[in-house]
């Protein structure tokens, strides 16, 4: 059976959310306690209902505990936020995600059992400012703290050099995943591959390590 996903609070994060998974498939239960954007998402979503989400009775009587996974897209007020998480972890919610406003809401959230904190907007702040050191930069993804994956176009040093001779791994502590060649992805590269134009690399490492390598390979 399909993933059921109800996503709290349709500001321009939850909508986007909703509205790729219902493109994808999924069914989706939007719910914000505003009726003019009830009104307004329910041309996307096929299930949309007006509720405050601090109100227990409200969500029990939605059904929401046969849910998969819940976010909980409310931004600016914070106390919702945090009420709402902890109402729906106690429905027994597999998989609550939750959208911070900042590093201490984010902190609180995780303590009363978000199972995902997000930061949309600091995270698209450091993708773009990676996109902005350089034109080869093409994405840039953080997965903890002090480790990420950066998807960059081969430079010119790269070019007609297999991974061997650019011994990525032992002069810069990271490791490429990926490469894709045109519409071709090779998610399992070895050392005789050789690196052509125009070809993506995806690589792994902490960001200390990433920094280097983009420094000397990026032109
Ligand atoms: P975004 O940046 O994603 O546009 P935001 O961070 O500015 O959103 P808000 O606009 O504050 O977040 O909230 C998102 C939505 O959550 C709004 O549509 C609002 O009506 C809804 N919302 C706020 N509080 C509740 C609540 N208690 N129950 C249900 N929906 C709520």
């Amino acid at each position: 059976m399909k993933k059921q996903f109800a996503i709290i609070g349709m500001g321009r994060f939850g909508t986007s959310v909703a509205k790729t998974l219902s493109g994808l498939g999924f069914e989706v239960l939007a719910i914000d306690n505003s009726e003019q954007r009830m009104q307004e998402i329910s041309s996307i979503v096929t299930h949309v209902v007006q509720a405050d989400s601090t109100d227990e009775e409200a969500l029990n009587a939605l059904g929401l505990r046969n849910f998969d996974v819940v976010v909980v897209a409310i931004g600016e007020d914070i106390q919702a936020s945090i009420l709402t998480t902890i109402i729906v972890k106690e429905m027994g919610i597999p998989t609550v995600i939750v959208k911070a406003q900042n590093e201490l809401h984010g902190k609180v959230l995780r303590k009363v059992g978000a199972d995902k904190v997000i930061y949309p907007e600091r995270d698209m702040g450091q993708r773009v400012a990676h996109n902005l050191i350089s034109t080869n930069i093409i994405d840039y993804i953080e997965l903890s703290e002090k480790h990420s994956i950066v998807e960059l176009k081969a430079s010119r040093k790269m070019i007609g050099k297999n991974l061997r001779q650019l011994d990525i791994r032992a002069k810069y502590g990271c490791n490429v995943i990926a490469i894709k060649t045109g519409s071709s992805m090779n998610i399992a590269p070895n050392a005789e591959d050789l690196i052509t134009e125009d070809d993506l690399l995806i690589v792994v490492g902490s960001n200390e390590d990433l920094q280097d390598f983009e420094k000397m390979f990026v032109e």
